[in-house]
């Protein structure tokens, strides 16, 4: 699952800037104000996936008598939904509950639960280290929150980190919490079976399952209803979304379910997130071609460029597949289709010309742009048991550098490209720099900034672009 979806992030930073926030995107719960007894403070880091269950935990926990605040002292309850990917992510997560810990000696009251992958690779364990900590709680286990609560208040400390084979939370209605109203996100499937060797995904997200075809259509069309003009199909190898019913009379596969979706409007986009090079398949790539409102943009990490590190890796596939896989999207979907990557520099053992097949790779395919790492080694993972983590930190380093330079080039001249085209864009609201400016996303999901005229959020607007940054186009509406 890439990070949440912003190229912001390459633009005007330093690599090392641009790592540190692709590393540990945060949200904050916003203020529902219904009237509720209590009130409950959700901070969430990492990808989509988590922002996602963030909005399924506020609806399980808003039934419960809890509104949402976007102000940690006024919470009786705090939640932080955590991200275990990087050693980073976690140690973020650590220096936050220090800081938590001053509101809680202010509200001795105040309640204070791990949820997440955090909660789940550390378990039990988290509440003798971070004694501040009120409840554990795994991310199949929100249904069992009133419960851990009733503990809570009971005067105990609450643990449940069970994974389950079946929970989707398909029947749970999310409250849109960080949403601008014009985009949002619905989960498809949960866990992965994929066995990444870095990854610790499939431990602390267990197997993989895939949601009622018929609950996401009716969540995407609620979302229509509701005036929402885009969706993000989320899980974290969608092309192996696979549902049937329980009669067996209905099979749903990735490229049926995109349909579904996009026969729902014309005005509603579709997206979606991650696509895996091993299972992308061509009937997705034409179903992408058929409709009109499914974006032209693809997430495909590819990790490395060298195929005997995606081997290492477990990637299943390799370079020249992954090579296959773009050229058939080009051949299908054309030059302009968006693809981004994930990069991971510096793996076991990596040496300097495999790390040079990852920059040529990049050349190659002139990703829009990317999500770049420097590999960080997870405890209990394959990686973590079998290889040794023996490159330098420096080294480390110094490559992730490069690939970050290597994709402002590969962003800059895909953006340089868009420049005298029209473009359909999607505005989500005013530019952060200017408030006579709007800013919205292409098809690409390139963020693009014009003068604001008449228009406003949620409506498209066809932009001819006349500049471009690193990370964003710059143009003009015409009517
Ligand atoms: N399911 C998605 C896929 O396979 O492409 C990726 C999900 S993962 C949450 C997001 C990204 O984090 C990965 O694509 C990878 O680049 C990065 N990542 C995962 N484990 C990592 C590790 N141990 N060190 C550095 N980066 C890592
Ligand atoms: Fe992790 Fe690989 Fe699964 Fe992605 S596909 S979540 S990288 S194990």
């Amino acid at each position: 699952m890439n990070p949440i979806l912003d190229l912001d992030f390459i633009d005007n930073r330093t690599p090392e800037q641009a790592n540190a926030a692709a590393s540990c995107d945060t949200q904050v719960s916003k203020e529902t104000n219904t009237g509720r007894s209590r009130k409950l403070y959700i901070e969430s880091y990492g990808c989509a996936m988590n922002f996602s269950d963030s909005e399924i935990v506020s609806s399980i926990m808003f039934e419960q008598g809890f509104d949402t605040t976007a102000d940690i002292a006024q919470a009786d309850l705090v939640f932080l939904n955590t991200c275990s990917i990087r050693e980073k992510a976690e140690q973020t997560v650590r220096n936050r509950l220090g800081q938590i810990n001053h509101f809680k000696k202010k509200k001795p009251g105040m309640m204070v639960g791990v949820l997440g992958c955090m909660a789940e690779r550390l378990k039990k364990s988290l509440l003798e280290e971070e004694k501040i900590v009120d409840l554990v709680v795994g991310p199949d286990a929100y249904r069992d929150l009133p419960n851990l609560i009733n503990e809570v208040d009971g005067g105990q400390k609450a643990v449940n980190v069970l994974l389950s084979r079946e929970e989707t939370y398909a029947d749970i209605n999310p409250i849109r919490l960080n949403s601008n109203g014009v985009s949002a996100f619905i989960s498809i499937m949960r866990g992965c079976d994929n066995m990444c060797s870095f990854c610790v995904v499939p431990f602390t997200r267990g197997r993989e399952r895939s949601r009622d075809a018929h609950s996401i259509v009716r969540e995407a069309q609620a979302l229509v209803d509701q005036g929402y003009k885009e969706v993000t199909l989320l899980g974290q190898n969608v092309d192996s979304y696979k549902w049937a019913s329980e009669d067996g009379t209905e099979n749903v596969n990735f490229a049926q379910l995109l349909e579904m979706v996009a026969l729902l409007s014309p005005d509603l986009r579709i997206r979606f997130s991650t696509s895996h090079p091993k299972d992308i398949t061509d009937e997705v790539l034409y179903t992408m071609k058929k409709y009109d409102n499914i974006c032209k943009y693809i997430h495909l990490p590819a990790q490395s460029g060298n195929s005997r590190v995606l081997e290492l890796m477990n990637r299943t596939y390799d370079r020249d597949w992954y090579i296959n896989r773009v050229d058939a999207i080009r051949a299908i979907l054309g030059e302009d289709c968006g693809i981004s990557s994930d990069m991971i520099a510096g793996f076991c053992t990596e040496t300097e010309e495999e790390h040079q097949d990852t920059l040529s790779l990049m050349d190659y395919v002139q990703y829009d742009y990317s999500y770049m790492f420097f590999y960080s080694e997870r405890p209990g993972t394959l990686a973590a048991r079998k290889l040794e983590d023996d490159i330098p930190l420096e080294v480390k380093k110094r490559r992730l550098d490069e690939i970050i330079n290597k994709q402002r080039e590969t962003s800059l001249a895909r953006n340089k490209r868009d420049i005298g085209k029209v473009h359909k864009v999607l505005v989500e609201g005013t530019s952060k720099k200017s408030e006579d400016q709007l800013s919205g996303r292409n098809d690409q999901n390139k963020v693009v900034i014009f003068d604001k005229k008449h228009y406003k959020k949620g409506d498209y607007v066809n932009v001819l672009v006349h500049d471009c940054s690193v990370g964003t186009l710059f143009g003009e509406a015409i009517d």
